[in-house]
């Protein structure tokens, strides 16, 4: 099956009703006055992130998408009644923009986001709001404002489950190569990731999960670059970060626990939500340490750093203890997006929205 991650569509919002021009007869009253109600609004389209989708595949086959004109405004003071919203649902990471210009309009991140892809047309105004002091029998009303067309492009962006940290030449990248299908550059001197860099670990036949480094977290927000807002929201969806640490620094005066705790710090004054999501410990260069040496050196940098949480040992290189960390993060992340699938926090004004 060819994985479906983009789709083009055109998309209206409803016209808005015109105002109407009447006026009241009535049997015994000679000038029974202005009546004519306003139209009503037009339909407005939203676009919702819905957690239970994982493809654009809809959007492929039907694209046009089109809310209803509100209704002309009618005598009696009768207003028109606005046309019906409607709602499309589409998966977490949809990212909208504009089919023609290319810009970017909308990213729908969090579960349950909606956000307007086109707003409807206001209805006009019927002639009983022209009446003045003045003019007692006024003719006037406005068409009802026409409603927004647009041609979209929806992309579905692969988003992180799980985020990796840790120091230059901690070996994230290494790790991710051994993991995934992602080929990052691995390299001797630090800062060679520049973006994060994606890789799917494909742990069963229908089993996998996303896995960023994200190297510059940690790197650009010491430097006051911090990666911004936008970059902040993908990281909301992961569910675990890996905080690798490489236990067998070339450099002998460097201390595996210092190096561990500056990382730790830098994630908790960049970002407070990142800071309380588990971390575990991937002890790191293993096949550089004596056999015989290595469960006293795990078992004192554990007890220095006062980590709690699990800890894997492995070798990036010889992918010795990858399997297991993999295993183990596969559980995890699959776990947590059962739970969310159950929760399903859909905003409560698209809950029962079946349309589109
Ligand atoms: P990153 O900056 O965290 O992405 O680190 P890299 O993955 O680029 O690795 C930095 C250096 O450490 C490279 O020379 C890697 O070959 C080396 N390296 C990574 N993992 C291991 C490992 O498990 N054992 C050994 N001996 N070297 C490793
Ligand atoms: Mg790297």
């Amino acid at each position: 099956m060819k994985f479906v991650d983009e789709a083009t569509i055109d998309v209206a919002s409803g016209d808005g009703g015109n105002g109407c021009v009447a006026f009241r007869h009535e049997k015994y009253k000679e000038f029974g006055g202005p009546s004519g109600g306003d139209g009503g609004r037009g339909g407005h389209v939203y676009a919702v992130a819905d957690p239970n989708l994982n493809t654009l595949v809809d959007y492929r086959y039907a694209r046009r998408y089109e809310a209803k004109r509100g209704e002309h405004g009618m005598g009696s003071d009768m207003f028109g009644a606005a046309g019906a919203d409607i709602t499309l649902r589409m998966p977490v990471g949809t990212v909208i923009s504009d089919a023609d210009t290319g810009e970017q309009l909308f990213e729908l991140l969090v579960p349950g986001e909606a956000v307007m892809i086109a707003k409807g047309g206001d209805g006009g105004f019927g002639n009983l709001r022209f009446k003045s002091a003045i003019n007692r029998a006024p003719r006037q009303k406005t068409p009802g404002w026409p409603g927004e067309k647009k041609h979209l492009k929806l992309e579905l962006k692969v988003l992180a489950d799980v985020g990796l940290l840790g120091m230059p030449n901690a070996g994230k990248s290494t790790l991710i190569s051994a993991v995934s299908n992602a080929r990052p550059r691995i390299a001797d001197y630090p800062f060679t990731t520049l973006h994060p860099n994606l890789g799917v670990v494909r742990v069963g036949p229908e089993q996998s999960f996303v896995v960023a480094d994200l190297p510059g977290l940690i790197e650009g927000a010491s430097e006051g670059a911090g990666l911004g807002h936008l970059f902040l929201r993908h990281l909301q969806r992961t569910r675990l970060l890996l905080h690798v640490v490489d236990l067998a620094p070339f450099d002998e005066g460097v201390d595996p626990v210092a190096q561990a705790r500056a990382i730790v710090n830098e994630l908790k004054k960049y970002d407070a939500a990142l800071y309380r999501k588990p971390r575990w410990l991937v002890l790191n260069k293993l096949d550089m340490i004596a056999p015989s040496e290595r469960a006293a050196r795990v078992k004192d940098f554990v007890r220095r750093l006062r980590f709690k949480g699990p800890v894997f040992e492995i070798s990036a290189l010889t992918r010795e203890g990858c399997e297991p960390l993999v295993q183990a993060v596969y559980q995890h992340v699959h776990a947590e997006k059962s739970a969310e699938l159950q929760l399903a926090p859909v905003d409560p004004r698209f809950a029962d929205a079946s349309d589109a």
